[in-house]
């Protein structure tokens, strides 16, 4: 069983053929130079021509697109819902008639936290569970949520997408969502930099003299045992662990996966997050697990085939 996979990001498409097992071929289609998605999909129609030369596959040999999209859409007509300053273009955008005229095959859209969680399912951390959270760290933070082998979508196509808009703290910062004191407000790519500043002695501090503060650069003076950074960091930790608690309150999973290019640094946050969990979580079954992603980059591109094997 072969699925085409497209995972759009903020700059740049990975188009993709996957299996089972592994990605058959891939290519990159940049998407930096523009703000919009239509004059992107030509190149990705010539991309995916290319991977199926190589691969010897014809596009009915595959289930269809499974489309992972960096903002909030509707799975069940596969339209886009909200983007967020890139790809605005996009919204009212007919996928479906796209891939059916250009490739003649079917596709199903979802949001990139949801392929992801789908991903790690197939192919990754979450395979054998069916209840499910996935949380991605980033430059904001992703949400998804499995119950019982289903993602959970909801009315509005919103449900448990924005656990990183879940507040942890009363009276904190404000959040691009409209909310105060949101996990992504308190410890997320996008307001690290803003909390550092605020931070008594960031100035003196070796963080300050990095070019660009984030999590790796974080994480990397913390472990040298940079003050500010160590308590930067222990701050972001207790953020994450108190959205887990809300988040493993409100879903009940087995298993919680954290994703994101911050889990190279996964030995400093895992076991917090555990024991944290382990205290203050109500779970009188058992221990939740919580484990880091598997697949990388490639978790959206590995729920292609989930997506598009999904009963409607
Ligand atoms: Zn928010």
């Amino acid at each position: 069983m072969q699925a085409l996979a497209i995972d759009l990001g903020g700059s740049h498409a990975t188009c993709a053929i996957v299996d089972e097992r592994s990605i058959l071929a891939s290519e990159i289609v940049t998407t930096d130079g523009t703000i919009g998605l239509r004059p992107v999909l030509p190149e990705i129609v010539r991309a995916f021509h290319r991977l199926l030369e190589q691969t010897h596959l014809k596009a009915s040999d595959c289930l269809g697109i499974g489309f992972s999209f960096c903002g909030l859409v509707d799975s069940r007509t596969s339209e886009i819902v909200s983007t967020n300053q890139k790809y605005d273009d996009a919204r009212g955008l007919d996928l479906k008639t796209w891939a059916k005229s250009e490739l003649g095959v079917r596709l199903r859209l979802e949001n990139d936290a949801r392929m992801a969680l789908l991903g790690e399912r197939y192919a990754g951390a979450g395979r054998g569970f069916d209840d499910i959270v996935m949380t991605t760290l980033g430059t904001g933070i992703g949400g998804a949520a499995m119950i019982s082998g289903k993602l959970l979508r909801g009315k509005h196509a919103q449900a448990g997408c924005l656990g990183g808009h879940i507040p942890v703290l009363f009276g904190g910062r404000q959040c691009t969502c409209g909310a105060i004191g949101c996990a992504e407000a308190e410890a997320s790519g996008w307001s690290l930099p803003l909390i550092a500043r605020e931070w008594p002695g960031f100035v003196q501090s070796r963080l300050a003299q990095e070019k660009a503060v984030n999590f790796e650069s974080l994480f990397r003076l913390a472990k040298a045992q940079d003050p500010v950074a160590l308590a930067l960091r222990d701050r972001c930790l207790q953020v994450w662990a108190t959205a887990t608690v809300g988040l493993i309150h409100a879903y009940d999973p087995e298993i919680v996966i954290f994703g994101g290019g911050v889990m190279e640094s996964a030995d400093a946050i895992l076991p917090h997050i555990q024991s944290y969990v382990e205290k203050h979580a109500w779970t009188p079954w058992g221990k939740v697990k919580v484990r880091a992603a598997e697949l990388g980059n490639s978790a959206g591109i590995f729920g292609a085939i989930p997506l598009l094997s999904e009963e409607a």
